[in-house]
C-alpha cells in the first residue's frame, strides 16, 4: 500500500479558474499524481492518485494555499493508481442543481452532522434520510432506509424532491452523499425551499466509512466512487450485497459500463452475464456498430 488515494473540495472564490488550472496542473504533474479535479468559480473538487510521499506533499500544499485555506481531505490507502490520466479542468458549476438561481453554500446550507450523530439521528421518529446521488449509486450501496430518489443526473433532484414533498413535510430531514459536495448545495436548497431541520453528513459516505466510532454501521452494500476501483466498502462491521444482477436479479455488486459507447450506463452484472449480453444494457445497444465489448474480443 504504498499509494493514496485523495477526495476533496471546498466552496471558496476563485476569481480566475483558467489560471489557477495552469498552476494546479503543473503541480500535479510535479507529484506525478493522476485524476480528475475541477475548477470553478464557486471552488475547487477533485480526486487524485498518488505515492503516499506525493500526495502528503500535495495536501501540505493545498491547506498552506490563500485560497483554499480550511480545505480538508479524505484519504484511502491503495497499491496502485486509481487513474489512468490527469485531468485539470474549468467548469461553470461543482456540482449542478440546474437552478435559475443557483444556491451558494457559503451562504446557506444545512448543519453539518457528524458521523455519530448522523447514525444516531438516522433511527429517529420524524427523521428521513434522504440520498443525494443517483439511482445507480444508491442501487449499489446506501443507508438502511434512506429514500431513493429516482433520478439519473443531481440536477434532476430539485423536481423530484418538488414532486414528492410529500415525504418531507414537518420531517427532520438529512442528506448523504459520497464525500459531502452535493449536500452542501442540496441541503442549502432544501433550507431555501422552506424545509427548517435540514442536516447534511459532514464529509459524506467516504467520511462515515473511516469514523473509529460508527465505521460505517447500518451502510448496506458498497460506495461507488469515480475512479478505477468503481466502488469501496463502507461498512467495517458486516458486508450486505443490495445490489441486483441487471439480467437475472440476483444479488450482485459487479459494476461495468453499457457497452455501447452511446449509452454508457452503468451496470451492475457478472461477468458471465456481461458476455452473455455483449456488455450491454438492451439488445439494442448489443447490436450497435461501436459495441466496446465485441471490439474488445475481436481486437
Ligand atoms: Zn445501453
Amino acid at each position: 500500500m504504498n499509494y493514496q488515494v485523495l477526495l476533496f473540495y471546498l466552496y471558496t472564490d476563485i476569481d480566475n479558474p483558467e489560471a489557477f488550472v495552469t498552476e494546479h496542473t503543473e503541480l500535479c504533474k510535479k507529484l506525478n499524481l493522476l485524476g480528475r479535479v475541477l475548477i470553478a468559480k464557486e471552488g475547487i473538487n477533485g480526486t487524485v492518485s498518488g505515492l503516499i510521499s506525493d500526495t502528503d506533499e500535495y495536501m501540505a500544499i493545498l491547506q498552506q494555499h490563500p485560497v483554499l485555506k480550511g480545505i480538508s481531505f479524505k484519504v484511502d490507502p491503495a497499491s496502485q493508481h486509481a487513474f489512468k490520466k490527469l485531468h485539470v479542468r474549468v467548469r461553470d458549476f461543482l456540482v449542478n442543481l440546474s437552478l435559475e438561481d443557483d444556491v451558494n453554500p457559503r451562504e446557506i446550507t444545512g448543519r453539518y452532522v457528524k458521523p455519530k450523530d448522523f447514525y444516531q439521528q438516522m433511527k429517529e421518529e420524524d427523521t428521513v434520510v434522504i440520498d443525494a446521488r443517483n439511482t445507480y449509486e444508491y442501487d449499489v450501496g446506501h443507508f438502511k432506509g434512506a429514500i431513493r430518489p429516482d433520478i439519473e443526473t443531481f440536477r434532476e433532484l430539485p423536481q423530484w424532491i418538488k414532486e414528492n414533498q410529500q415525504l418531507l413535510q414537518g420531517k427532520r430531514i438529512l442528506t448523504y452523499c459520497t464525500g459531502g459536495i452535493r449536500c452542501e448545495k442540496f441541503s442549502g436548497w432544501l433550507k431555501r425551499e422552506g424545509y427548517e431541520d435540514v442536516g447534511q453528513l459532514e464529509g459524506g459516505i467516504a467520511t462515515y466509512g473511516q469514523d473509529e466510532e460508527v465505521r460505517g454501521k447500518d451502510w448496506l452494500g458498497q460506495m461507488v466512487v469515480f475512479d478505477e476501483r468503481l466502488s469501496v466498502p463502507i461498512n467495517q462491521l458486516e458486508h450486505v450485497i443490495v445490489g441486483v444482477d441487471h439480467y437475472d436479479g440476483t444479488p450482485q455488486e459487479r459494476m461495468f459500463n453499457c457497452s455501447n459507447p452511446d449509452c454508457n450506463k452503468r451496470l451492475i452484472g457478472s461477468e458471465e452475464n456481461e458476455r452473455l449480453h455483449m456488455g450491454a444494457c438492451s439488445e439494442e445497444c448489443a447490436k450497435h456498430p461501436r459495441n466496446r465489448y465485441l471490439n474488445k474480443i475481436i481486437s
